[in-house]
């Protein structure tokens, strides 16, 4: 049996976030991820370019946290390209273009995908700390702090236990003694930034939208593809295009097979016959995700909640018990920088447990 001071479940921005800061405090932990990747929310198509975005794209000035780490990792980030003209589809599929300029113009991108940064947290920590396919089936109150069950059998006896989990994905694990009828109404009342959400890429030789003096932006009130942007890295390789949908996600689960096309018709009549032809593409659908998205959280979101962490779920079991994730920072709640904010609050909390004096 494993045996540690901090168990950390989920292994996303927050949760090596976390790891990252409490290793820097020689405070012990373990992280259980139940996916055979790290990063949660972050991640990329890998296509024989380069990779690709499949989940956050940006973050933006007045970020610090973000900003920082990424200082710190020694990363790169560049400005979401935004030359040319924005294009707009109306109801019956005619294209307008020059309806203005780049919607995210003034947004950062991280060179190498986001993927980069949970890569270089994940080189900085111990492996022998940290636990792919580790899905976490069961926490328990014990006498001398809190016992941990995956779903694989074995079990880590921790003095406290950080659920970097979205609040619904909490709601639903297992956990005795049981949370309060409050506890669980609570959890479940927080929704799961973009878990709805779902993106399609296109990879192709080269941006050659950019040579129409297009930026790659375009606007639809047709469809399927809401919002399109320029995904591409920053030399302009891999050149892809990226974009959300704008079905909800039981229209698109109804509609699955035929969507990619129906994306790739839709690129075509903003960009040409050229955006017909990628050499790659993919669709990925959030709202399938079991460990991201609750059944809620497929009805679409229709402002950004107030996040933050309900007071009722503040100090529970003493402290052995908190939750983290984005979702549970007051401010930037929701976004990667959210994350950050959720993931420095605890371990000041879990710090303050082990080094007396640093509270
Ligand atoms: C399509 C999309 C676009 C986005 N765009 C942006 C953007 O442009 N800018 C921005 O700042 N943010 C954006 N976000 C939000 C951003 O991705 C999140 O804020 C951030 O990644 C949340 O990190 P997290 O660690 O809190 O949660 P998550 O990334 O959800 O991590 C939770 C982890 O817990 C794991 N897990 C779940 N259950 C268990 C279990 N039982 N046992 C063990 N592990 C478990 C999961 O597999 C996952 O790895 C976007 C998100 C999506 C989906």
């Amino acid at each position: 049996m494993m045996q540690t001071q901090v168990a950390i479940v989920g292994g996303g921005l927050t949760g090596l976030a976390l790891a990252h800061q409490l290793q820097r405090a020689g405070v012990a932990f373990e992280l259980f991820e139940a996916c055979d990747r790290f990063g949660g929310r972050i991640k990329a198509f890998e296509s024989a370019q380069g990779r690709v975005d499949l989940g956050p794209s940006w973050f933006w000035p007045g970020q610090p946290r973000i900003a920082a780490l990424i200082d710190t990792l020694g990363l790169a980030k560049f400005a979401q390209y935004d030359q040319g003209a924005l294009s707009f589809e109306d109801v019956s599929g005619s294209v307008q273009r020059g309806m203005g300029y780049a919607s995210m113009s003034g947004s950062w991108r991280l060179e190498g995908s986001l993927v980069a940064l949970i890569d270089a947290l994940v080189s900085r920590l111990p492996p022998d700390r940290l636990h792919l396919r580790a899905e976490v089936a069961q926490i328990a109150r014990s006498d001398a702090g809190v016992q941990i069950t995956l779903a694989g059998g074995q079990s880590c006896s921790a003095d406290q236990v950080v659920l970097a989990v979205p609040p619904r994905i909490a709601q639903a694990l297992p956990i005795a003694p049981a949370l309060t009828p409050a506890q669980l109404s609570a959890l479940d009342a927080i929704p799961t930034w973009m878990a709805g959400h779902a993106k399609f890429v296109a990879v192709y030789d080269r941006a050659f939208w950019r040579d129409e003096g297009l930026s790659g932006d375009a606007m639809s009130r047709r469809g399927p593809l809401m919002e399109i942007h320029d995904a591409s890295g920053r030399s302009g390789q891999p050149a892809a295009l990226f974009g959300f949908f704008g079905l909800d996600a039981r229209t698109r689960h109804a509609q699955q097979i035929t969507l990619p096309q129906a994306a790739l018709d839709q690129l075509a009549r903003f960009f040409g016959p050229r955006a017909l032809s990628p050499l790659a593409h993919y669709l990925q659908d959030w709202a399938r995700e079991p460990l991201t998205a609750r059944p809620r959280d497929i009805d679409p979101l229709r402002a950004h909640p107030d996040y933050g962490l309900p007071a009722v779920l503040a100090g529970l079991w003493e402290g052995r018990l908190q939750f983290a994730s984005s979702e549970t920072a007051p401010e930037m709640g929701g976004y990667m920088e959210g994350a950050l904010a959720a993931a420095e609050r605890v371990a000041a909390k879990v710090q303050s447990t082990y080094l007396p004096g640093s509270k």
